[in-house]
């Protein structure tokens, strides 16, 4: 299903022209139109999912494997020395395009990429709190 104000249904289904890296019946995977780095592409599946809740098992699978396949290409291609996959759920995580995607960011030494939190500590008792409400039932 797409959504008929959704640019990433359109993007992913070739309405509208994208930078495409890689196509197949279920995903496409073009550039980021602001890049972090050389090479940032995104994981577009071309039906609608808002975010990972909506996101179906085989597209979960299938989109991690494509990162996989895409990311050793961009090894092999762009010489990046490493690759963060960035996904994003909700506004206060940072989502803007309410279709789910995945950032393939290619890095490179020193780039400079600010991928970063602050780290806190994990407390005793935060440790205790946290396992018992989101431990296996
Ligand atoms: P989010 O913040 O939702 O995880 O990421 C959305 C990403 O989509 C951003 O990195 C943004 O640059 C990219 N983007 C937004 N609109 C377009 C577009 O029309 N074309 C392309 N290629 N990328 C887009
Ligand atoms: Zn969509």
């Amino acid at each position: 299903m797409r959504e008929e104000n959704c640019i990433f249904c359109k993007l992913a289904n070739g309405e509208i022209p994208s930078a495409t890296i890689y196509e197949d019946e279920d995903f496409r995977v073009f550039l980021d139109l602001n890049p972090a780095s050389r090479g940032h592409a995104l994981i577009v599946p071309k039906e609608h999912f808002a975010d990972l809740f909506e996101l179906d098992e085989e597209h979960c699978r299938k989109a991690l494997a494509l990162a996989k396949k895409i990311g050793a290409r961009m090894k092999e291609k762009l010489g990046c020395d490493g690759l963060n996959l960035v996904q994003n759920n909700g506004e206060a995580a940072g989502q803007t395009v309410f279709h789910f995607h995945m950032h393939l960011i290619p890095r490179y030494e020193a780039d400079g990429v600010g991928i970063s939190w602050k780290p806190g500590s994990l407390t005793p008792e935060a440790s205790a709190e946290l396992t018992a409400l989101l431990g296996a039932e």
